[in-house]
């Protein structure tokens, strides 16, 4: 870290020199250096006491300071917030914050998924940020990941609307993907057709060899996305009967 001293200017109230550490790691190039420091800025009004001795907090003051690399000459912002704080509420520290420019990832996957496997839905995401990072490799050998966890956590799911059998669940756990889609879905054939679909793809994915390869990772997805679905519709049912059912 490099601590250094920056002008930091307000939009409402006059600039301030502020102590602050940079990180000495270029995100462009990734070298360290020390770069250059232009000025900060805020909208944020800072912590001070008026004319009237009221004391204004700006505990949720955030600013960034114009930054370039010395190595390779691109701009980057540093980000800082307010973290660290007297007994009266002044700002003693501010903490350096990590930004990431890729925007947020968004899926077509029903909310309630999440609700009976939130692994799936965790390592699901991970998978489109390796595509949108062009790690397309990743990307398939993600999204076969995924489908385990999909696979099982329903599996898991229907065997606790049955009976809460811990060794049921404990099997299902230990189980290859193929033993647990042959051995658990009866009630459901479309399901383990899908299911097994998707495994055959997933495999082909993670293996040296295709042996459908006409079929690639988007295809995976799409079959993924039809398959959350169909357990989203799943859970939403058995909420229903189970509703009128005890009633
Ligand atoms: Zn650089």
């Amino acid at each position: 870290m490099l601590i250094t001293d920056a002008k930091i200017e307000f939009s409402d109230q006059p600039a301030i020199i502020q102590h602050v550490s940079i990180p000495e790691k270029c995100p462009h190039c990734g070298k360290n250096m020390s770069p250059r420091i232009y000025s900060g800025f805020s909208e944020d009004s800072y912590d001070y006491w008026d004319k009237n001795h009221n004391h204004h907090n700006g505990t949720k003051q955030k600013f960034c300071i114009v930054l370039q690399c010395v190595l390779c000459n691109s701009f980057y912002l540093g980000n800082f917030k307010a973290d660290q704080f007297d007994s009266y509420g002044k700002i003693l520290n501010y903490g350096y914050i990590e930004v990431s420019y890729i925007p947020p990832i968004s899926n077509d996957i029903p909310e309630n998924v999440s609700e009976i496997s939130e692994r799936f839905s965790g390592i699901y995401n991970q998978s489109l940020k390796a595509k949108e990072y062009g790690l397309t490799e990743i990307y398939g050998m993600g999204l076969r990941k995924s489908l385990e966890f999909l696979v099982k956590d329903f599996a898991i799911y229907l065997s606790k609307l049955n009976s809460d059998d811990s060794a049921k669940i404990d099997s299902i756990k230990a189980q290859s993907l193929g033993q647990v889609i042959s051995s658990n879905f009866r009630e459901f054939s479309n399901f383990s057709k899908l299911f097994q679909s998707a495994s055959w793809i997933g495999n082909d994915e993670t293996h040296y060899v295709r042996k459908h390869p006409e079929k690639d990772a988007e295809f995976l997805n799409s079959l993924i996305k039809v398959l959350a679905n169909n357990v989203s519709n799943t859970v939403i049912e058995q909420e229903a009967m189970k509703l009128v059912d005890d009633n």
